[in-house]
């Protein structure tokens, strides 16, 4: 069987693997000039940066089974234990986010109306229905507006770049949607999940963060890239960009081109691991309705904004992860992390490396806004919220127009339509993080089962 995976980002590289290793002929039609799509480190003057993800995190299997596979867990690279300590800025200081009940008590991080509404939680009663809301009116349901302002909002700022206002609570957390439906409330469910894992011996999420240690690669997220690259090279086709498709009786008809010429092959199969709007235009002729709904998932754009620092003198210790900024504080970025503290290798001896997130459906005009702009925005901000005045000894822009998939309200129904759609092209399959997650282990996670399906007829 001949399938093309169109998109050689991770989804479309991990679904080639697998379904090689399974035995199919498959092509990767890669676009830009490599691999690996949103994820991607640049390796400079002894700064490990990343364009994108910083990692994943081990509390899900999928992408700790794939680095398994690929036989690269020596190049895997935990966090350090600063990565625990969290930071919200909020009311004009940053302040720690509590890993536990007690430390949630002590906090300054809410008001004491604000615990005592968000400890109600316990009270509240289950939605009856199971019709799909905003994340902001789950959150104003269930744990009062100012739990949403202060913990939840800069949380979907910083993982989704997204706005809880259109955002959908099944889509975007799937978990906590079920944790409702299954135990009645999110207390609840929390303790009866921390029972379940005290069971089982593993972790399970706290409030300052989702469940797992925050894991990347020695050479940062692109080691992983390079070594699906190193399975596929012969699979590969870089440099090529797809531009139709077509439903012929002997198979998918792929017209692609180097930007010189223009060819066309035909597969058995193809997987559509492009994002969604390149899907939609893909798909235009071959099945409206798909090409419709795909045109309705939108993308927060985002920039980030890397500095690297003289460690002497810097005037902050940077012990910890970072910090999420709340919409209320009415700031020009989402978040910053400390990488270097996270990941200590990602800036030479002496130096610091800061990665400062700016844009997303909070405020995108601001994510693409000039290079140097987005510099100045960022050490204005580092100035005012962390004190530091150095100027910095490194400097990378990395913009991202379309850069996380925001899974607005009726996400899901959208994507099951689509799925079920797809259903009467023979052969015709979606991979990418637009669908059932933005995460690296989303990601993982799909190609995985995608491959699977395929594979297994
Ligand atoms: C700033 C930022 C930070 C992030 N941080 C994290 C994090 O810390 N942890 C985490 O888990 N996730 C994070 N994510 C999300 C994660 O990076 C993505 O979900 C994941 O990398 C998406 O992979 P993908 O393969 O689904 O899509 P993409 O990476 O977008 O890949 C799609 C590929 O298709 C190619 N393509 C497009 N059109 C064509 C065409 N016509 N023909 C051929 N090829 C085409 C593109 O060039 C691209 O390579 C972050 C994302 C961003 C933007």
């Amino acid at each position: 069987m001949r399938i093309a995976v169109i998109g050689g980002g991770i989804s479309g590289l991990s679904t080639a693997f697998y379904l090689k290793r399974g035995g199919a002929d498959v092509t990767v039609f890669e676009k830009e000039e490599r691999v690996g799509g949103k994820m991607k480190t640049v390796r400079e003057d002894g700064y490990i940066i990343e364009t994108g993800p910083n990692g994943f995190l081990d509390g899900k299997p999928y992408t700790l089974k794939l680095v398994r596979a690929l036989r690269i867990e020596e190049r895997l690279y935990r966090s350090s234990d600063k990565a625990r300590k969290r930071f919200i800025y909020t009311d004009g200081r940053l302040v720690r986010i509590p890993e536990n009940p007690i430390a949630f008590l002590a906090s300054y991080l809410l008001s004491w109306k604000g615990k005592l509404r968000l400890i109600g939680e316990f009270l509240v009663p289950p939605k009856k229905d199971n019709l799909d809301e905003t994340l902001s009116s789950f959150a104003k349901r269930r744990i009062g507006e100012e739990a949403l302002e202060k913990l939840l909002d800069p949380m979907v700022a910083g993982i989704f770049a997204g706005d809880p206002d259109k955002m959908s609570l099944k889509a975007t957390f799937p978990a906590i949607y079920r944790l409702e439906k299954r135990y009645g409330g999110l207390i609840k469910g929390l303790i009866a999940k921390m029972k379940e894992a005290k069971k089982s011996g593993k972790k399970a999420s706290g409030p300052a963060g989702p469940g797992g240690v925050l894991t990347s690669f020695i050479g940062g997220v692109s080691d992983l890239v390079e070594a699906l690259e190193r399975e596929l090279r012969d699979s590969l086709k870089i440099g090529v960009e797809v531009l139709s498709l077509e439903e012929t009786s002997n198979g998918w008809k792929i017209t692609y081109s180097d930007g010189e010429k223009t060819y066309e092959e035909v597969f058995d199969a193809v997987v559509l691991s492009t994002p969604s709007y390149v899907s939609a235009e893909l798909l235009k002729n071959v099945d409206p309705e798909i090409s419709s709904l795909l045109s309705q998932i939108e993308y927060s754009p985002i920039s980030v904004v890397a500095l690297g620092f003289e460690k002497r003198g810097l005037g902050h210790d940077l012990d910890g992860f970072g910090f999420l900024v709340p919409r209320r504080e009415r700031r020009k970025v989402l978040g910053v992390l400390w990488d270097s503290s996270v990941f200590p290798n990602r800036a030479p001896k002496g130096k610091v490396l800061l990665r400062v997130m700016i844009g997303g459906a909070r405020q995108p005009e601001l994510a693409l806004l000039p290079e140097d702009e987005l510099v100045k925005i960022a050490l204005k901000e580092l100035k005012r919220i962390m004190k530091i005045r150095h100027y910095p000894e490194k400097v990378k822009v990395f913009k991202h127009e379309r850069g996380i998939p925001h899974y607005t309200l009726g996400h899901a129904e959208r994507v099951e339509r689509i799925f079920q759609l797809a259903k009467k092209h023979r052969g015709l399959y979606f991979c990418n993080n637009a669908y059932t997650g933005v995460g690296v282990n989303d990601c993982t996670k799909a190609a995985e089962e995608m491959a699977g399906e395929i594979l297994n007829g």
